[in-house]
């Protein structure tokens, strides 16, 4: 089974990663974050840390404003650095544990939390900062990681209370997880910053202490507080810290700090941070309940028949394909797809399998493997051929046959209506 060995809470400012690539390890004003951070490396390479479950908020880098969700969890096995304006850190994909992650979303969704899910995205200052630090003085943290990212920054949001409970159901799927894995949560964010507008550099360090003793020993006072009194207290930005509360509640009533440290040469103070749990793992009834609990709601419909369930899985599995044909939704990606099939494909790094399925018109193979119908119906559009040309094909009938089965012959794509 997997447990959790502890909490970590470090700050994720931008200029901690830079402060690496420079190698600032002995310039005095940044020796103080490489020691704070040298105690959180330490400790999980004591610990052996297989896992480090990740609570971070993208900038406005890889998730925008055309679609921002509160809880989006990363389900992807690889993830590289953003670009935010300069170039991306010269520095290798993070590792992730994508099985883990789909385990956890399962659990969460079931917990009636509204997740959402990414991959082929990636990860900016907020979570790429803090991990790097967890490394030698080169290459990247050898562990695995799984990142949830939380909108932060377009109100309204999840309050203190949200993340609390969040973290609470985490600590359940972690748990239930079946694989022995040593796994640590870490949030980052924080502390007290502020960013934008006339107050921007505004600091408060005593609210900061007081914020690091309520997490550990009364975290249900955190709780309580509202996001206007976070933003008053810390700032706008430093509100953030909400997510330092999703790390705690998947943490046991007690836990031991082994190390604290905070420091605000400039803008933000910067906070490490380790609680060790101190609780007791789950039985294994009990882990057992609560993964029957995670697979109620989809049990026995991969048994229907006929029937594939597009799963995070499958998703991931086929990201390449389905994001291939998903632009065809694009006018110059269509034109390229008629007109020069060999060169987008190669382009897109579709594998031979892939181009032969797509090609020969595979229609119930790729759903088999796990491409969408929904991006299989714009191929079709693309090609001119009606959906129920795609149901006879998937059944093994002719159209004729299909549309004797129909109350109306009728033959329509997404395109419009096709004349049969
Ligand atoms: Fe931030």
């Amino acid at each position: 089974m997997a447990i959790i060995v502890g909490g970590i809470g470090a700050s994720h400012s931008p200029t901690i990663g830079f402060a690496k690539d420079t190698h600032k390890q002995a310039d005095p004003a940044w020796a103080p974050i490489f020691a704070g951070f040298a105690e959180i490396r330490e400790w999980v390479r004591r610990q052996r840390i297989d896992v480090i479950f990740t609570i971070y908020n993208d900038h406005i880098t890889s998730f925008f404003f055309d679609h921002y969700s509160a809880f989006c969890l990363g389900i992807d096995d690889q993830y590289v650095a953003a670009d935010e304006g300069g170039g991306a850190r010269a520095v290798a994909p993070a590792r992730a544990h994508a099985a883990l992650a789909r385990h956890i979303g399962a659990a969460l969704v079931a917990d009636e939390f509204d997740m959402s899910f990414f991959q082929g995205k990636p990860l900016d200052h907020g979570c790429l900062s803090p991990l790097g630090m967890l490394a030698d003085a080169e290459g990247p943290w050898q562990g695995a990681i799984v990142p949830l990212q939380v909108g932060v920054l377009q109100l309204p949001i999840p309050n203190a209370r949200r993340c609390y409970k969040l973290g609470k159901s985490l600590r359940r799927a972690i748990e239930s997880y079946p694989e022995d894995l040593r796994v640590a949560v870490m949030a980052t964010g924080g502390l007290s910053h502020q960013v934008h507008g006339e107050r921007a550099g505004f600091l408060n360090p005593a609210w900061d202490e007081e914020f690091l003793d309520l997490l550990e020993s009364a975290p249900e006072k955190l709780v309580e507080m509202r996001l206007a009194e976070y933003a008053l207290l810390g700032g706008m930005e430093g509100a953030e810290v909400i997510m330092w509360l999703i790390m705690r509640g998947a943490l046991s009533d007690k836990v031991r700090c082994t190390h604290r440290a905070t420091y605000a040469p400039s803008v933000t103070n910067i906070a490490t941070l380790v609680f060790e749990d101190t609780g007791t793992a789950p039985d294994e009834a009990a882990n057992a309940a609560y993964r029957a609990h995670i697979g109620y709601e989809l049990e026995g419909a991969q048994n229907v028949p006929g029937t594939h369930p597009f799963t995070l899985e499958r998703s991931l599995a086929n990201y390449r394909l389905n994001d291939f044909l998903h632009r065809l939704i694009e006018p110059a990606h269509r034109a390229r797809f008629l007109g020069d099939f060999d060169g987008l494909a190669a382009q897109f790094g579709l594998s031979a399998e892939e181009c032969a399925l797509v090609k020969g018109h595979q229609w119930l193979e790729m759903v088999r493997r796990g491409v969408s119908f929904f991006v299989l119906e714009k191929m079709a559009a693309v090609l001119g051929l009606s959906n129920p040309e795609l149901y006879a094909s998937f059944r093994g009938e002719t159209l004729e046959e299909f549309l004797a089965t129909r109350q109306q012959p009728i033959t329509y794509s997404v395109a419009g209506l096709v004349e049969a």
